[in-house]
Order: C-alpha cells, then structure tokens, then sequence
C-alpha cells in the first residue's frame, strides 16, 4: 500500500507511523527523521538543510526530492510506503507524481490528512520529548516515560526538538497553513484524500485511519 500521511507539526503524524508501519508492513519513511539524520551525519544536504530546520521554514524541494527519490528506489518500498511528512508544497506533490510515473511504479493511493486545532498544536509539541538513542517519542504529560528523562526502550537520554520551541512551532504552524494546506484539495480532487479527526486517543485515532484504509481497500 502505498500511502502518504499529512497534518501540521504536532497532529501526531510520527506516532500513527509507528502504528501503521506495523500494521502495513510498509516502510515509514519521515522526510524530516531523514534531513535530521543528514544534519546528525554532517552530511552535505544536511549542511544546506540546517539553517531553514531550525527556523521552521521548509528545505527547498529540489532537495528534499533527491532525499526521496533516493529512498523510493531503495528494494524494501517495492511492496509500498508510508510517507510521513512529504509531500509539504504542491511543486513536491507534482514532482512525486512524476516520479513514481516516471519510474514505472504505482501512484499514490491514500492521502491520510490528520486535523488538529492550532491551540491543541501547540501545547502538544511543547511537551514533546524524542530518545536521542532510538528516536522514540515521549510527551511529558501524554506520554511520559517511566523515569523522567530516559528512554524506556534503549535507556537513551530525551531531548526537545530544537524547532519545538514555541515561537518556532508558531512559524512551522504558518507554514503549514500557507505551503501545505493547498495540497489537501489537490488530493481531494483526485478522490485520494482520507480526513482523520487527531484529536482523540493516539490507539483510537489509528483504529479510524486503518477503517478508513480498509473501506477504501
Ligand atoms: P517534521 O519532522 O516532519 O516536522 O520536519 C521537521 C523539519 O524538516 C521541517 O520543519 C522542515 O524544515 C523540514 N522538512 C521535513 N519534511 C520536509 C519536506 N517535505 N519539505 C521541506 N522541508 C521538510
């Protein structure tokens, strides 16, 4: 199956992912686990993709395209993906078309779109906290791991996302509005757009977007 996962920052796009991702036995490939991982490596995209993360703003498309494109071509997406966090503009939502057209590979078949008011948005991410050893997410007051501080899994020390301070949250909020938000009637015109209520249980949410998928067969 082959599915893309959209929502502003914080509508708990990366936990759903590690739900579904079992669930669909797809790959989950995180546009922005990706750059952070490249900044982590000191790698030359993760070198130009720095200063726009830690602003909130987006990383140019073209590249972040060559990072999918990348990834797409790598042999475990041959039975689907889940892509988490891309497309973000319509350019992307186009060139990822031509993409999978290009390379003779099926399209996108489900657009998961989660809604979660602003305010919501906001007090979620301030309490978000991610293993630096394992990348499991934590929430201070949703989610909160057994010992304060520590990974649960891995044991791993947890620490807030740079651009999880709030007026960065703010301006990513923005920016989701202004660049991502249009995508959502493209995919509604093509019939693939499923919209998910956010705002309710992590395990209930998933339950409704794997209903959605299944109807949707
Ligand atoms: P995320 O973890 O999805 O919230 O992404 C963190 C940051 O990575 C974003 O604020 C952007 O700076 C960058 N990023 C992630 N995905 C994309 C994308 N598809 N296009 C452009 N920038 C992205």
């Amino acid at each position: 199956m082959r599915v893309s996962l959209l929502g502003p920052p914080g509508s708990g796009k990366g936990t759903q992912s590690e739900v579904l991702r079992d669930r669909l036995r797809v790959p989950h490939i995180s546009s922005g686990d990706l750059l952070r991982d490249a900044v982590a490596r000191g790698t030359e995209l993760g070198r130009a993709a720095k200063g726009y993360m830690d602003r909130g703003e987006l990383v140019p498309d073209q590249l972040v395209l060559g990072m999918i494109r990348e990834r797409l071509r790598n042999t475990d997406c041959g039975t689907g993906w889940l892509l988490d966090g891309f497309p973000r503009t319509l350019a992307q939502a186009e060139a990822l078309d031509r993409l999978l057209t290009e390379e003779g590979r099926g399209g996108v078949e489900h657009v998961v779109s989660l809604h979660v008011p602003r305010e919501d948005v906001v007090v979620r991410l301030g309490g978000r906290r991610t293993c630096g050893g394992c990348g499991r997410l934590y929430h201070v007051r949703f989610q909160p791991p057994k010992t304060e501080g520590v990974c649960d899994a891995c044991g791993g020390r947890l620490s807030i996302r740079r651009d999880d301070e709030e007026a960065t949250i703010r301006s990513r909020l923005d920016v989701y509005d202004r660049q991502t938000a249009p995508l959502l009637d493209y995919y509604r015109g093509r019939g693939l757009l499923r919209e998910i209520d956010g705002t309710t249980a992590p395990a209930e949410v998933s339950g409704r977007i794997l209903a959605t998928l299944d109807g949707h067969g």
